[in-house]
């Protein structure tokens, strides 16, 4: 194997119980496992997860939903204790069998999207109810019904007929990491207006649920946090509730700003108790000197100003190794550890190769382990490089995953 990435069973569960820890009791933590995992293995992870106890699990669509049901499955986790499975991205109707087969629970804005998913239920047992969870806008413009005449004509429809049932109502915060984010607090007074409709309709939903990662990392509003919020909010409708949590269990957490003018807390809750699950390495292929005045790589960005060794990796951009980590004499960018030692990329990443400094580490062979990221080089390192954020980092790994 050329590169692969090892995922740490013990940290990922660490992760979780210190997000658990600092949700509190009655505050449920559904796990996301979208995008792969953030590009750990979904199927990996779901089941290290369910065993640390997630009782929810979050994919994008349908069929990451049935992939990691299916996952469960082999694991050998009973269908009772599965942990519930919400699909957070809205459905097409075409979805809506593997929605029903797979016991998936969408997310829904739409009458149609509803529509679809009785007519699925149709062709099976009649007696069955099948549960959704509403996304309402409050601010983002991206899914979710908007509070006010579409909101109640939903629920109308929903106290109309019996096959689907209205199990959750959520949103999601645009600027979670922002302390004093007005932004967020425009947010929760439309989500508590959406509530105040769905109860005026008469609806019970079981589940209200809103945040990520950073609305547990940031401590705003002082007393207590967006979970203290809403703690309330699910309180007055006699229902649980629950934040969605992705990027912290894998070890990461958005830097939390500050809104201009604040001037509250703002240290992070849970980011320094968090560690980086994925460890991702490949191994040494080829050593050469070279003079100087060589030049290595594509376009000879880096020229050799002095006697260099220089160690090859087989992995580059094809594999998620981001092109920005590209150095040139005058902007060194990226590098690699080899154990607790630093090696500067030199010259441009390639598509499956990659060149780093050695000179400074004489006892190099071929062979030899390199960490492309893990410990002394994370997902924020190679964000801040390439001027994006950890979570595109993560998902952007292709290499092999193994459970360590
Ligand atoms: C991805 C996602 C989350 C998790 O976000 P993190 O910042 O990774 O914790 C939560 N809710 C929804 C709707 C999402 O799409």
């Amino acid at each position: 194997m050329k590169s692969w990435v090892e995922i740490s069973e013990e940290r990922l569960t660490a992760n979780y119980r210190c997000l658990k820890e600092a949700a509190g009791a009655d505050i449920t933590v559904l796990a996301v496992v979208k995008a792969d995992a953030y590009g750990h293995g979904a199927e990996l992870c779901a089941p290290v997860l369910a065993a640390a106890g997630a009782e929810w699990l979050g994919v994008t669509d349908a069929g990451e939903g049935a992939a990691v049901r299916t996952a469960l499955q082999r694991a050998g986790i009973a269908s009772a204790q599965q942990p519930r499975i919400l699909v957070m991205s809205e459905s097409l109707d075409e979805d809506a069998d593997v929605l029903v087969a797979s016991e998936l629970t969408p997310v829904v804005s739409t009458i149609s999207q509803m529509e679809a998913l009785a007519h699925a239920l149709n062709d099976g047992d009649s007696a069955r109810s099948f549960a959704v969870h509403l996304e309402i806008d409050t601010g983002m413009s991206r899914q979710g019904v908007a509070i006010g005449a579409s909101l109640d004509e939903v629920l109308r429809w929903l106290n109309l007929q019996n096959r689907i049932h209205l199990e959750g109502v959520m949103t999601h915060f645009a600027s979670a990491e922002i302390a004093g984010s007005h932004q967020t607090l425009q947010q929760q007074r439309c989500f508590e207006q959406a509530l105040h409709q769905v109860q005026d309709a008469g609806l019970r939903p079981a589940w209200i649920h809103a945040g990520n990662s950073s609305t547990v990392d940031n401590p705003f509003p002082e007393d207590g946090g967006t979970f203290c919020w809403l703690r309330n909010v699910a309180k007055d409708v006699s229902a649980r509730c629950m934040v969605r949590s992705g990027l912290a269990l894998y070890g990461y957490s958005l830097p939390i700003e500050v809104q201009q003018g604040y001037a509250g807390v703002h240290e992070a809750r849970i980011r320094p108790s968090l560690k980086p699950v994925m460890t991702w390495k490949t191994r040494v292929t080829g050593l050469r000197e070279i003079e100087p005045g060589a030049r290595i790589g594509y376009n000879g960005i880096f020229m050799a100003e002095r006697r260099m060794r220089l160690a090859l990796l087989p992995a580059g951009y094809a594999d998620g190794l981001r092109r920005d980590l590209s150095a040139t004499n005058t902007s060194p960018a990226g590098w690699v550890m080899f154990g607790k030692e630093r090696a500067p990329i030199v010259g441009r990443v390639s598509m499956n190769l990659t060149t780093v400094d050695v000179t400074a580490i004489p006892s190099i062979k071929v062979g030899d382990e390199a960490i492309l990221l893990g410990e002394g080089i994370t997902a924020d390192d190679h964000a801040c490089i390439a001027r994006t954020i950890p979570y595109e980092i993560l998902c952007g790994v292709k290499s092999p995953r193994i459970l360590s």
